[in-house]
């Protein structure tokens, strides 16, 4: 866990990554936030999908869009840093959320095992948290995928649009294991 202290209260919010690696909001106290468009990432796995909608039906997780304003100010931070390709549509969502909270007077922390998100909430003051704080250990390989087209795409690919049709890509979770021993 890095940054925070002070007296103001602390929140959590949440990537698409720690929905996919099994993180439970049911069983945090703190409040906890995340962007609409994590739906979207976790559309096409079922076990993560479930237990997100859950949280959020519950009131667990608190669905909330930063404005436009948050969104570019992260887009800058990231493109000074370099990470502004490793980053996706729903990754700037989820760090300008908490560049939002931090700016309303509450302490956020990101529970992410992103690198690239880990990065720039570095740069912006926000405290986060990997995955394995929580007893949670597994790894998993991003790759992009055209939702027109279906032609996949490897990580580093660095173009945003598909080379066939010219379709935004959207990330997919590749492949997902359980880690064994150490990571
Ligand atoms: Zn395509």
């Amino acid at each position: 866990m890095r940054g925070g202290g002070g007296i103001s209260k602390k929140v959590i919010v949440l990537d698409t990554s720690a929905f996919l690696m099994g993180y439970n909001p049911l069983s945090i106290e703190e409040e906890q936030f995340a962007v609409n468009a994590v739906a979207s990432e976790l559309s096409f796995e079922d076990a993560a999908s479930t237990r997100f909608r859950m949280a959020v039906d519950v009131g667990k997780v608190k669905l909330r869009d930063p404005s436009t304003k948050s969104v570019k100010k992260v887009e800058e931070v990231s493109k000074r840093l370099g990470d502004s390709l490793s980053l996706s549509e729903v990754d700037r969502g989820v760090l300008a959320l908490a560049l939002e909270l931090k700016e309303s007077g509450f302490t956020p922390f990101i529970v992410s095992d992103d690198y690239a998100v880990q990065n720039v909430a570095d740069q912006l003051g926000i405290g986060y948290s990997s995955l394995s704080n929580f007893g949670i250990r597994y790894r998993f390989q991003w790759i992009l995928v055209c939702p027109a087209c279906h032609r996949r795409y490897p990580p580093t690919f660095s173009q945003k649009e598909c080379s066939i049709c010219g379709t935004i890509l959207k990330r997919r979770v590749q492949r997902k294991i359980q880690a064994k021993g150490r990571i």
